[in-house]
């Protein structure tokens, strides 16, 4: 009988989790969700010099966020808690010296002055860095002396000096290392706060953790993992370890390739269906070809072993791409209910708040098609709020045309325009086209000149749509506003 699955997600907070962190919670999500298994949230903040304000918070809404739930965990509890290491600090000592007794672990007095001037030296003479073992064989005698001198030990595991010590990982195969180059490592510290390695397996022990999966960084502390476990007597979990992600490039992601924390990208205004399945697909794949898949199908169908040692980029410009699929797909209102925030922060002051829900409603198709990021829709929606339209007069000259005669030919258009009673697409095309015949100009030089008179823009949503969404007022009183301005320009 294989026992249930138990993963956990264990961040430390020591700022905000980047995309390879929340990748890692993802895969343990995903993998207790297909599985039925459990997905514990831990918090590592043994490093009290590395710990930073608001960060579990942070990790929290990033998860949150991204709809990655946790069974267990510092808020929801759960029965293998405190879920918080800070507050587990008498287990490490517990289990630390349980393996000084067992002559797996000794009390090291070394100062940190002899620790820099050793290392120092090892530099000098090429040597690999490690702790010399001064402590490893003290007599009763010398610990008695250095205990009656006031000086506070760590404790330190007492790595085998030969041999060989591996373990199987799901992506890497048998992973060995030789024993000579671990040297005996810090589990406790002198203000008896354990190490990462050491809190990490009484942890995913205590915890009944079944698989870890973390990034390839960890690699190299395995060893010393599987190392306590067995001095322990514990059963080591099962190792799946990720490769790290990369640029397009292929060199380590970076800023540069638009790598950010978690939850500016949600400030950035990207879904999270869209990060959930761009995530998930970093170094996981159904089948090498399927980009989109919601979380349901993911779900369903994530494998570790369909996990791999090699395509964990990052690629901006996909997740650009799938963020528009994502955005195109949303119905007009969930569209508006998840734009007017973005608008309410990015469009200018002098706009009056609150918006007319009903208005960004209608605005919404109208851009819908052309939005990569929510925070985009300001910018694109813009003249669709403000009431005052600044841009250069000359954009209002299409080409063959002079600031008189496009001047007349929105005059005429204006007055056209100002008897309809009903504006609409239809109507405004019905209207429009074959006026431009009358006229005796290309369509392009009357649609043009409307086009900027109405949204100061000349690249916008289609010319009529978006004239139907301003309005007749509004639509009039710009053309008006532009015969004025051209009227200035040629006189
Ligand atoms: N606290 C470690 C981290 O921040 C956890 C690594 C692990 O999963 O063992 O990544």
């Amino acid at each position: 009988m294989t026992a249930p699955v138990r993963v956990r997600f264990a961040p430390s907070p020591t700022g905000r989790p980047q995309v390879g962190n929340i990748r890692t919670a993802m895969f343990d999500w995903l993998f207790a969700r297909h599985t039925g298994g459990t997905f514990i949230l831990r918090i590592e903040d043994t490093d009290v010099t590395r710990k930073v304000e608001g960060a579990v918070e942070y990790i929290m809404e990033g998860l949150k966020w991204l709809g990655l739930d946790w069974d267990e965990g510092p808020d929801v509890g759960g029965d293998y808690g405190p879920y918080y290491q800070s507050q587990r600090l008498d287990l490490y000592k517990q289990a630390a010296e349980r393996l000084v007794e067992q002559g797996n672990a000794y009390y090291c007095y070394c100062s940190p002055e002899r620790l820099e001037a050793m290392r120092k030296e090892q530099v000098a003479r090429k040597q690999p860095p490690g702790y010399d073992r001064l402590c490893r064989n003290l007599s009763p005698q010398e610990t008695a002396a250095k205990e009656s001198a006031g000086i506070k030990p760590v404790v330190r595991f007492k790595v085998p000096t030969e041999g060989q010590t591996g373990f199987h990982d799901l992506i890497y195969g048998d992973v060995v290392f030789e024993n000579s180059n671990i040297d005996d490592f810090v589990m406790l510290k002198s203000d008896g706060y354990p190490t990462y390695h050491l809190a990490n397996v009484v942890d995913d022990h205590a915890m009944k953790i079944s698989h870890v999966i973390r990034g390839e960084d960890w690699i190299s502390s395995t060893p010393r993992h599987i190392l306590m476990y067995r001095a322990f007597g514990y059963e080591p979990p099962q190792y799946i370890h990720n490769p790290l992600i990369l640029g397009p490039d292929r060199s380590k992601l970076s800023k540069r390739h638009g790598a950010m924390s978690i939850l500016e990208y949600r400030d950035d205004g990207y879904l999270p269906e869209t990060m959930f399945n761009f995530i998930a697909l970093i170094g996981w794949s159904l089948d090498d070809k399927t980009e989109l898949m919601t979380r349901q199908q993911l779900v369903e169908n994530f494998s570790l072993e369909r996990m791999g040692k090699t395509g964990a980029i990052f690629n901006k410009e996909k997740l650009d791409w799938m963020n528009g699929v994502y955005i195109r797909s949303l119905t007009i209102d969930d569209l508006t209910q998840r734009a007017l925030p973005f608008l309410d922060k990015g469009l200018p002051e002098n706009i009056k708040r609150p918006l007319d829900v009903d208005y960004v409603r209608q605005v919404m198709p109208l851009i819908q098609e052309r939005a990569k990021k929510l925070a985009e829709i300001p910018e694109l929606t813009k003249f669709f709020f403000t009431e005052e339209l600044n841009y250069d007069p000359a954009l209002l000259i299409a080409k063959n045309m002079t600031a008189e005669s496009t001047l007349k030919t929105l005059e005429v258009a204006s007055q056209r325009i100002q008897p309809l009673s009903s504006f609409n697409e239809e109507v405004l095309e019905a209207l429009l086209r074959p006026l431009a015949e009358e006229l005796g100009i290309k369509a392009g030089q009357l649609f043009s000149p409307l086009r900027t008179a109405v949204s100061g823009e000349t690249a916008t949503p289609p010319l009529f749509e978006m004239m139907e969404v301003l309005g007749k007022g509004r639509c009039l009183k710009r053309i008006d506003e532009a015969v004025a301005k051209l009227k200035k320009l040629s006189s």
